[in-house]
């Protein structure tokens, strides 16, 4: 079908149109957008109308309300009416700024507003004439009340506030919004008619309209009750057929080979624990069956997935078949390659990793190999297995049917799934969100492990914690130190440049104690000249930081500074201490991350907690940190304390997508299980619109 002709078929949605414009058109063709604007929103993640419509606001400010003049409160957001009475232009004491000055009357009082370099405003507000002001009422420049620089309008409408970037502000969304008004009227609605008045719920269209465009504050609620449950409900009807697709494949059906698995847990260099045990015998038997498995294998940090993950691979070699371990960084390919010779090469198993370097020659041999590890991004585009039949995944909560085909040669079987994860997700939603998945948990830490003690240290005994550290080195530990930023970020980076090594530049902030350049170089030169200090962070070159940590692992350095790319995953027992600078800048959850990286072995393990920040909010939220050892807790405060958005893996399980709905809303989560399991025993054959509907999706989303 033509894009220019009457209908358009869009993602299989339905939109007549007489304006030629789809849910597909680049914004770049509507009205008013130029290569600037286009590239503007393009920073916004906007490329087309259907992104446009979907960007909702992030707040509004209602005209229809304004405020008295004599309730006007200091240091508040809020909307007034007024009459100009005066309005002149001046300028600013040091002469740097143009200022318009005015003032607004109404029968209870006066107000004075003040506006920076837009002197063209005294043309518009003439002296009689009545307006509506939005802003902050605060001490002007000259210590005398006044309203700064309000947003003015004509009519008391509401007025929907926009994610804005540099050069695209609020008010140039709306005029791009305003074309498209006419035609979202169009948009078939894919949620069956018989679910919407069952739950009350307001068609597509309206939605649409009402979240950009309202006439009431009621209106709103009812845009994003409907736009909610579409999010939450895609999401769960995304989930379900994915199950469902899953259960029609066929898998590798592996032996169970008793005998290996009691001899290869018996070479461990530990005993493990009951919970690997009793994942390690799941796994046995779903990898027994010929369906594929789907298994979230979840612990906390430091409670040995990885041997787990070992077995089962050693399970399916044996078999006769490939696994392939998928990790974050080419640090953690690195180590979970030494980690699995260690555990399996004595078993004739041949492991190979795929790195960067590495790639072009083991590529071709690709299938000589029982355990390909490697980089997520460099195996899913470059390598295809003979006989794959195993994927491991840290992190990555679901793996669908095409996923899976793209790492194999032939179509035919469908290899299983594990996935590891450190993230607990509350139970409420683990049911809903995880339905497809069987989750295996590791309860308990090994034995022998002494809980962290975490410290929150007052910046008055800095210097008592370099002893402390001192201390730990001289008696053979090692530390880490982790900074929130690589260097300032005000600065030009040239610690980044090839040699690796800070620049003059850097001097100025030298003792700024977020940034991992500084940080490393006063450690180094001053703090503690004797030791080895080393440094590590994003922004190195792949082989210098496999240097760096190389040099690390086999303890060849003392101290190792680093940013929040030692988060995740890296095992060396023998580190005892994890000093955190600026740590009101990280989550708790990864805050727990990092805890994680010592407590590995016998020997008591410390986290040293720093902040500069002094508020309340902040020592509340560490406090709370230094309290809690348990990473399911911590990931229940970080939900409460700081929203969904925050919790880590969260971006896997998809949730992190949700832009309107609430994880916390249970009752739409009840309703929306209802609904889908409504549609899914009906068949969504029976549904065609909502089918198409949610192959766009997963064509946008990956989520199958
Ligand atoms: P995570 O669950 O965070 O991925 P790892 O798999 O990296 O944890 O294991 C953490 C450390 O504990 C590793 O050094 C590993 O060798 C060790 N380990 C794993 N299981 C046991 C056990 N049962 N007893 C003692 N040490 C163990
Ligand atoms: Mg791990």
């Amino acid at each position: 079908m033509s894009r220019r002709g009457l209908t358009f078929l869009v993602g299989n949605i339905l939109w007549y149109d007489l304006a030629m414009i789809s849910l597909e058109t680049p914004l770049v063709e509507l009205y008013g957008v130029g290569d600037k604007v286009g590239q503007k929103l393009q920073t916004l993640g906007l490329h087309t109308v259907y992104d446009l419509l979907y960007y909702y606001p992030r707040r509004y400010e209602d005209f229809s309300e304004p405020r008295r003049l004599d309730q006007v409160t200091l240091g508040e957001h809020q909307i007034v009416k007024g009459k100009i009475t005066e309005i002149k232009n001046d300028l600013s004491s040091r002469q740097r700024m143009k200022l318009t000055r005015a003032i607004i009357s109404d029968e209870t009082g006066q107000l004075a507003l003040l506006w920076f370099n837009q002197p063209f405003l005294i043309r518009l507000l003439r002296p009689g004439t009545v307006w509506l002001f939005a802003g902050k009422v605060e001490r002007d420049l000259a210590d005398k009340v006044a309203m700064v620089a309000p947003v003015i309008e004509r009519e008391g409408k509401i007025i929907p506030i926009y994610g804005e970037t540099a050069g695209l502000s609020s008010k140039i969304i709306r005029k791009l919004l305003f074309q498209l008004k006419h035609l979202i009227v169009h948009i078939e609605d894919w949620l069956p008619e018989s679910i919407r008045s069952q739950y009350e719920l307001v068609s597509l269209a309206d939605a649409l309209t009402l979240i950009h465009y309202p006439e009431s504050i009621d209106q709103i609620g009812q845009a994003k009750r409907r736009l909610a449950f579409d999010e939450l409900f895609l999401l769960v009807l995304g989930i379900q057929t994915a199950r469902q697709e899953l259960a029609t494949t066929r898998a590798p059906r592996c032996q169970q080979p008793i005998e290996l698995i009691k001899t290869l847990i018996a070479s461990l260099p530990f005993i493990l624990t009951d919970s690997q045990r009793l994942s390690c015998w799941q796994i046995v038997k779903d990898l027994a069956k010929n369906q594929p498995m789907n298994r979230l294998l979840e612990g906390d940090v430091g409670s040995g997935k990885t041997v787990v993950g070992a077995l089962a691979a050693a399970i399916v070699i044996k078999s006769g078949y490939q696994a392939v371990w998928l990790a974050p960084t080419e640090i953690l390919a690195n180590q979970h390659y030494r980690t699995c010779s260690q555990f399996l090469t004595a078993f004739g198993i041949k492991i190979g990793l795929l790195t960067g370097s590495t790639s072009a020659k083991l590529q071709g041999e690709i299938n000589n190999y029982g355990l390909i590890i490697g980089t997520q991004a460099l195996i899913q585009e470059k390598v295809k297995f003979d006989r794959l039949g195993l994927i491991i995944v840290d992190e990555q909560h679901r793996f669908g049917v095409s996923q899976r085909a793209k790492l194999v040669k032939k179509e035919g079987l469908v290899p299983h799934f594990l996935s590891m994860t450190a993230t607990p997700i509350p139970r409420t939603l683990a049911l809903t969100l995880y339905g497809d998945l069987d989750i295996s948990q590791l309860h308990t830490l090994p034995t022998g492990r002494k809980p962290v003690i975490t410290r929150f240290v007052d910046p008055g005994h800095r210097s008592e914690a370099y002893e402390f550290i001192r201390k730990q080195v001289k008696s053979g530990r090692q530390v880490y130190v982790v900074c929130p930023l690589v260097a300032m970020a005000s600065l030009p980076l040239v610690a980044q440049s090839s040699t690796g090594r800070a620049g003059d530049q850097l001097t100025l902030d030298l003792d700024d104690k977020r940034a991992a350049v500084a940080t490393y170089e006063k450690l180094k030169d001053q703090i503690f000249p004797d030791f080895r200090v080393g440094l590590i962070h994003g922004k190195l070159k792949p082989k210098e930081k496999e240097a760096v940590m190389a040099a690390f692992t086999e303890g060849k350095l003392d101290i190792l500074v680093a940013t929040a790319v030692i988060e995740v995953g890296i095992d060396i027992p023998n580190a005892t201490v994890m000093m955190i600078e600026g740590a009101e800048r990280f989550g708790l959850a990864q805050l727990h991350q990092f805890r994680g990286r010592v407590g590995r072995s016998e020997h008591q393990s410390y986290c040293l907690v720093f902040t500069d920040s002094s508020t309340s909010t902040v020592f509340d939220r560490l406090r709370a940190f230094a309290n809690t050892i348990s990473g399911f807790e911590i990931a229940e405060l970080d939900l409460k304390l700081r929203g969904p958005g925050q919790l880590l893996g969260l971006e896997q399980s998809g949730l992190g997508k949700l832009k309107i709905a609430s994880i916390s809303d249970i009752a739409t989560i009840q309703w929306v299980k209802q609904a889908a399991m409504t549609v899914m025993n009906d068949g969504l054959e029976r549904y065609p619109i909502l089918k198409a509907r949610l192959a766009y999706d997963r064509r946008s989303q990956h989520l199958d």
